[in-house]
């Protein structure tokens, strides 16, 4: 099974070194030629609308639309959220989202002021206790379509969600030792 990493900008690495932990195979996605080879992909969090930016530049928007249409697996965190989503709030309007997963994300949600923070949460169907997750500059789902799984919220706010294949979160579940998250998106491909 060969996990693509989108790998335009971001916290790529983590991500990489997740995956192998939990014996995938990662391997990194700048070309439309990287992206046919892959079954399944994550997208990492950093800047959205830069990678928004890079998508365009590596002729990557419509070969990325057609296989998350198809039903590509993915996992979106933080910024892979924002691209994942049907809609952004708060965005620049040039920016893109692919529709793969039907909620309307909010860009900085949590203020500036808080720019980062973390916070033990109960995530629906994860045994084990919380999952200590890392926010940095996160958005949060302000709507879900019925089709919608909300799997974990902070203060009311869906931060991990699932429709299908694609499952997002608002965090970084790549930044602690916590491979809960990856493994259960791993499982549910397999
Ligand atoms: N604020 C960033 C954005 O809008 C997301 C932050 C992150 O991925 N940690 O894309």
């Amino acid at each position: 099974m060969k996990v693509g990493i989108l790998a335009l900008q971001g916290a790529v690495a983590a991500h990489a070194s997740a995956l192998r932990r939990l014996h995938a195979e990662p391997c990194e996605v700048r070309t439309p030629e990287d992206l046919a080879d892959v079954d399944a992909l994550v997208l990492p969090g950093g800047e959205s609308t830069t990678m928004s930016m890079l998508l365009e530049s590596a002729g990557l928007v419509e070969p990325l639309a057609e296989r998350l249409a198809a039903g590509l697996p993915a996992l979106g965190t933080c910024a892979g959220m924002i691209l994942l989503g049907a809609e952004i709030l708060d965005g620049r309007p040039d920016q893109r989202c692919f529709d793969a997963i039907d909620i309307s994300v909010r860009r900085n949600a949590f203020g500036r002021q808080v720019d980062s923070f973390e916070a033990d949460l109960e995530v629906d169907g994860l045994a084990g206790g919380p999952f200590r997750a890392v926010f940095i500059r996160a958005p949060f789902v302000e709507r879900v379509g019925p089709d919608v799984e909300v799997l974990a919220t902070v203060d009311g706010h869906p931060v991990v969600c699932r429709q299908g294949p694609v499952t997002v979160t608002a965090f970084h579940p790549e930044l602690t030792d916590d491979l809960r998250l990856h493994q259960r998106f791993l499982e549910e491909i397999r």
